[in-house]
């Protein structure tokens, strides 16, 4: 009774509670999950220095696939070169990991966080080489980020009175723990005020992103998103949307975008691991186009989620099968 939002009501309450599995891979062994502590003076928990991804697997025909696992974990790697966390796993032993913690939680279907973050060891701001480098991978069940009624019928958003942090204070393209304090503010703001999603401007007042998706519109058939310098994170999702879309025959702009085209375009979507490709219908009150899902954005949704079950061709090589060991099959 305390909101009339739609997105209030179809279980994001229940979503936002985590669900439970049996081990989680910490620094290279498989621990049980309720094992997999830290200690409380963890220079992360102080002052923000972690990096991390969400991948997630999706349950396929062809078994548990991991969607574009090897970008995610790039990614994930880049990130900490950024803040200089040091990794002492190579690309293909976090690849393999992340395999290894769906087979061996026995999961089909399931949202995978892998995390590095500076331990305890050190309470200065720059600890130097005095704290640890940890490194967990988690995986777990997860249904939909902002809903199954948003999935179909849109989103409310708003643009936020928060800027998204910018390249001159923090490196915007590394998925770090203390960037989330950003995110947090975007998104509890919108919600707080009745919305499903808020967006964030950029330091130049120019279209930056949704608190944990990247976003697009489409205006006289044609797609456009904001560039990489518009503080954005380089959405893997994003990606995958760009050269779908690309596939499907339509043209791509990456260009920075005034606030105001969020008024005026026909169809606005959000992508993200979490929100997969969501469609916006309305941003500060206003509808989008009809106020309903348009025909770009649903040749897209389904061209992507049909990446799933089979009913778009994996032409990219973008999911990787989790392939159990022999001796797990017994
Ligand atoms: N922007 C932000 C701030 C995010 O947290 C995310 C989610 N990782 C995205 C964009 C979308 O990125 P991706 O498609 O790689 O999940």
């Amino acid at each position: 009774l305390c909101s009339d939002t739609p997105f209030q009501q179809t279980g994001r309450e229940a979503k936002l509670v985590m669900k439970t599995s049996k081990v989680i891979w910490y620094n290279g062994e498989m621990v049980p999950w309720e094992k997999a502590q830290v200690h409380v003076m963890s220079h992360a928990l102080h002052y923000g220095s972690s990096v991390f991804e969400g991948v997630r697997c999706y349950d396929t025909n062809n078994g548990p696939a991991i969607f574009r696992l090897e970008a995610h974990s790039r990614r994930l790697l880049n990130s900490a070169k950024m803040y200089r966390i040091p990794v002492e796993f190579s690309l293909d032993e976090v690849i393999q990991a992340q395999i290894a913690i769906i087979a061996d939680n026995d999961l089909k279907s399931a949202y995978i966080r892998p995390l590095i973050f500076r331990g305890p060891g050190s309470i200065a701001v720059d600890p130097g080489d005095k704290c640890s480098n940890d490194f967990i991978i988690a995986a777990f069940e997860f249904g939909s980020y902002l809903g199954a009624e948003g999935l179909e019928n849109g989103i409310d958003t708003c643009v936020s009175s928060w800027t998204r942090i910018g390249s001159a204070t923090n490196p915007a393209l590394s998925k770090a723990g203390g960037h989330y304090l950003n995110a947090y503010l975007v998104g509890e703001e919108a919600r707080r005020n009745g919305y499903d999603e808020g967006i964030s401007v950029n330091d130049k007042g120019l279209i930056s992103e949704g608190s944990a998706e990247n976003l697009f519109l489409v205006r006289d058939g044609v797609i456009f998103t904001p560039p990489l310098s518009s503080a954005i994170l380089g959405g893997i999702t994003r990606d995958s949307a760009i050269i779908l879309a690309q596939d499907l025959g339509y043209e791509v702009v990456e260009q920075a975008l005034p606030r105001e085209l969020l008024y005026t375009a026909d169809e606005i979507f959000m992508t993200g691991t979490a929100a997969e490709v969501t469609p916006v219908r309305s941003v500060d009150r206003l509808d989008v186009g009809t106020g309903k899902p348009g025909p770009i954005t649903k040749a897209l949704q389904a061209a992507f989620f049909g990446l799933f079950d089979g009913s778009t061709a994996d032409k990219w090589d973008w999911l990787t099968l989790v392939e159990k060991q022999p001796e797990d099959l017994g």
